[in-house]
This record gives C-alpha cells, structure tokens and sequence, in this order.
C-alpha cells in the first residue's frame, strides 16, 4: 500500500486547500526551520486517527486549526484527506484506491469518512489495523520513536510485533467481546435483581 496524495485544509500552518501528491520512490520534504515540513506528517498521523495531542505537537485539539496570522483570520475547521493506493489488496474488501478524510471543527465537533462516506472514528482505526499504518502503527517513525521502542515494557512492544504479524486485529476483537460479555453479565445480575424483587 502506497501513499498518493495529502490534501490539507485549514490544517496548522495550511489555511489553502493544499494538495501533496507522493510519486513512485522516495519522497522527501525540504524547506526551512518552521516552514510546515513536520506539519506534514502531523496531518498524515491525524488523519489516521491519532488522538494524542502532544504527539501533535499540541495542547489541545483545536491546535490542529489554522489560528490566524497577523495579515489572515483564524479558520473554523481543519480538514485533510489521505489517498492511497491499494492495488496491492492491503486494504481487504477495498477498492484500488482509498481515501481516509477527517474534519474538526473549533466547536469540538469531529467528521470521519472513507471514501466519503461517513464513518467512526473506530472504522478508520479497523481499516488499518494490522497494516502497520493507524495512527499507533509503525509506519511513521517520529523524532524519539526508536528510543521508545527500546526502552518500552515488554508488552508494549509486544503490541509492535503482534501489529507486523498481523494478529493485533484479533486481540482487538477479543477485548471488544470480553467488554461486552461482562456488560451482557452486569445486565443479567440487575435483571435477576428485579425478578427477585418481583417474586
Ligand atoms: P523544523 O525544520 O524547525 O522542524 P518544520 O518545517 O518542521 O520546522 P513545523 O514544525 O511543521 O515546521 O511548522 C511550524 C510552523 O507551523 C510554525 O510557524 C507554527 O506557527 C505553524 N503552525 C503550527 N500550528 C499552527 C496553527 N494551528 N495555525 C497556524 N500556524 C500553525
């Protein structure tokens, strides 16, 4: 799976509607001291789903919008969609080409689609698990991200590893079913509470 395209509106240091389009090979981005470079990766990561402020380099959400210079206003909305190539299958059920797009606007209220359709948060982190590429995956390696891999507990880079072996998706899955089994639990011990009350 490739990367084709970055689209970012509204998006930090991007108040345009700006479009990178990644050839085939390496690409990389040069500019000087705070001209946007890391911005670039930021909106790559946030549109995968990261929720981590500080790892945006941020204190809060809203830090994401483009807040305004002294000749421009601050926007209301940042926006940025991702275009990848997925002729390869990665993206299983999925066409040759899929886009990720995520919005939040200063009201705190957030949009998720993929291939424009809108979805949770939780779908755009289903697509990608186990592909190396969500938002805790590995595909982007920041500034620190080695030493922490070194120097994180065994189960955290357990996680890692279950992630490039592709079996995250499955401990997912068992957490997800073990949350609802203990609520279906929480559910029947009210409901033999009632009855008990009723007989
Ligand atoms: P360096 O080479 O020093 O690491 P860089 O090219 O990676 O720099 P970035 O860190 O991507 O630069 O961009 C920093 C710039 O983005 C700063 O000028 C900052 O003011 C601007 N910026 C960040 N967030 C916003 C925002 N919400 N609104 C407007 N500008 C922003």
């Amino acid at each position: 799976m490739l990367l084709r395209s970055l689209e970012m509106q509204g998006f930090k240091s991007f108040p345009d509607k700006t479009e990178l389009n990644f050839g085939k090979g390496i690409t990389a981005v040069v500019g000087p001291n705070g001209s946007g470079k890391s911005n670039i990766s930021d909106a790559v990561r946030w549109v995968l789903g990261e929720t981590s402020t500080k790892s945006l380099r941020g204190s809060k959400m809203e830090d994401v919008i483009f807040g305004g210079t002294s000749k421009r206003k601050a926007l209301g909305f940042a926006q940025v969609m991702l275009t990848l190539d997925n002729s390869d299958g990665t993206l299983k059920d999925h066409d040759e080409i899929v886009t990720v797009t995520r919005r939040y606007y200063r009201s705190g209220e957030s949009e998720y689609k993929i291939d424009g359709e809108s979805v949770r948060r939780k779908d755009i982190h289903e697509l990608f698990m186990d592909t190396g590429l969500g938002s805790d995956g590995y595909s982007m390696v920041g500034q620190g991200k080695i030493d922490s891999i070194i120097s994180a507990k065994n189960e955290d880079r357990r996680e890692l590893f279950e992630e490039a072996a592709g079996i995250s998706r499955f401990r997912h899955k068992r957490k997800d079913a073990e949350r609802r089994l203990d609520q279906a639990q929480e559910n029947l011990v009210r409901l033999l509470d009632i009855l008990g009350e009723l007989e």
